[in-house]
């Protein structure tokens, strides 16, 4: 029996992902050797890589001047390969959550941040919106969406400094102008691949500028010449990769998810501000189509628990929220189906009847 997967990360991926790569784990290609067991060497696998970078830069429409890489390290050691590579003095970073406030740490490491426009006073339930962007910074830090506070920033920036964002987990649910970005990363579990690999969309021309000596195993360039393969990738993580860019591809690519991603989204909030008993915790405009956090109403906390153990009997799972916050947190990624969103909704309502 399969269940509805409302997990933050790692999270659901596509069947079609999940499949292909069980296939491979056992006979790659027709190998007759497991893609576990094979040599990142091997032309076979270097076919992966390219497919990865090339199924990137279609599926997000990347202009030239830009380079793919996939790493490791996750999107945690991206907070400190940044600054390294791009902070010669100072750096502006808007701070919408843990993750932002965590890249923001890091960068401190390396020179003066500006981080005062920021959403803490108001427990990150929203995405603070038109700001100035200072012109003396190296570059901007946004996290485009916060995972654990279910606010997301659904507009591409025009900055006069180059802007660097956490995409970890909301990169392929909608359209992307990647020319306003400098650089785009994140970790591939939420929305793309199983634990492991790390992309980084990175412009070429932003590199190379800061005073710095740079570690070669974090210095972009070394990967960027190397074709992600300076030392030994995540060979399984990058493969499924490429199985779910495939399945994008399939279904009608970044658009068809972006609109699968406001249906599914829509319905849910939609049924939270109707429900007498849940209430959603983002401010409206900066509402996360991706993680849809809510809690029960004031009058009702102590069902929390008793909703959480009502939807496991209908085997939902993941719905508890970060344990930062409390409450719920329902994260609705590409590969969701709308019929998770439904079963979840009939659920509340079922709910509301007998409490
Ligand atoms: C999950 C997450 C991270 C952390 O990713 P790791 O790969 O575990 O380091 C960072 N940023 C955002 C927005 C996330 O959702």
């Amino acid at each position: 029996m399969k269940k509805h997967n409302f997990f933050a990360g790692p999270s659901i991926l596509p069947d079609y992902t999940v499949e292909e790569t069980a296939k491979a784990i056992q006979d790659f290609n027709g190998t007759g050797i497991s893609l576990m067991c094979m040599s990142h060497r091997d032309k076979s696998f270097d076919a992966v890589m390219n497919q990865a970078v090339a199924l990137f830069k279609e599926v997000l429409d990347i202009p030239s001047g830009y380079s793919v890489i996939f790493l490791g390290g996750g999107a945690s050691l991206q907070f400190c390969m940044v600054p390294y590579n791009l902070l010669n003095k100072k750096a502006f970073y808007v701070n919408t959550g843990t993750w932002a406030s965590k890249a923001a740490k890091e960068a401190k490491l390396f020179g003066e941040v500006d981080d005062h426009i920021s959403s803490k006073e108001a427990n990150f339930t929203y995405v603070p919106k038109g700001f100035e962007i200072p012109t003396d910074a190296d570059y901007m830090h946004i996290t485009t969406n916060n995972t654990i506070y279910g606010t997301e920033q659904l507009v591409d920036y025009t900055s006069p400094i180059p802007v660097v964002a956490d995409m970890s987990s909301d990169i392929f649910s909608r359209p992307l102008d990647v020319s306003k970005y400098g650089l785009i990363y994140g970790g591939a579990q939420k929305n793309l691949s199983c634990a492991g690999v790390t992309f980084v969309i990175v412009k070429d021309d932003i590199l190379g500028k800061v005073d710095r000596q740079i570690p070669t195993m974090l210095n972009y360039k070394t990967h960027i010449e190397k074709n992600s393969m300076f030392n030994t990738p995540p060979c399984v993580s990058v493969f499924s990769a490429v199985k779910t860019l495939e399945w994008i591809k399939q279904n009608g690519g970044v658009k068809e998810m972006e609109k699968r991603a406001i249906a599914k989204s829509t319905k849910l909030y939609d049924e939270i501000d109707r429900n007498r008993l849940f209430k959603g915790t983002a401010q409206v405009d900066s509402r996360s189509r991706m993680n849809v956090c809510f809690v029960m109403n004031d009058e009702y906390k102590d069902l929390e628990q008793k909703f959480i153990d009502f939807t496991k009997e209908r085997d939902m799972v993941g719905l508890k929220g970060h344990r930062s916050v409390g409450g719920f947190r329902a994260s609705l990624y590409n590969a969701l189906p709308e019929a998770s969103v439904d079963a979840l909704v009939q659920a509340m309502k079922d709910f509301e009847k007998q409490n």
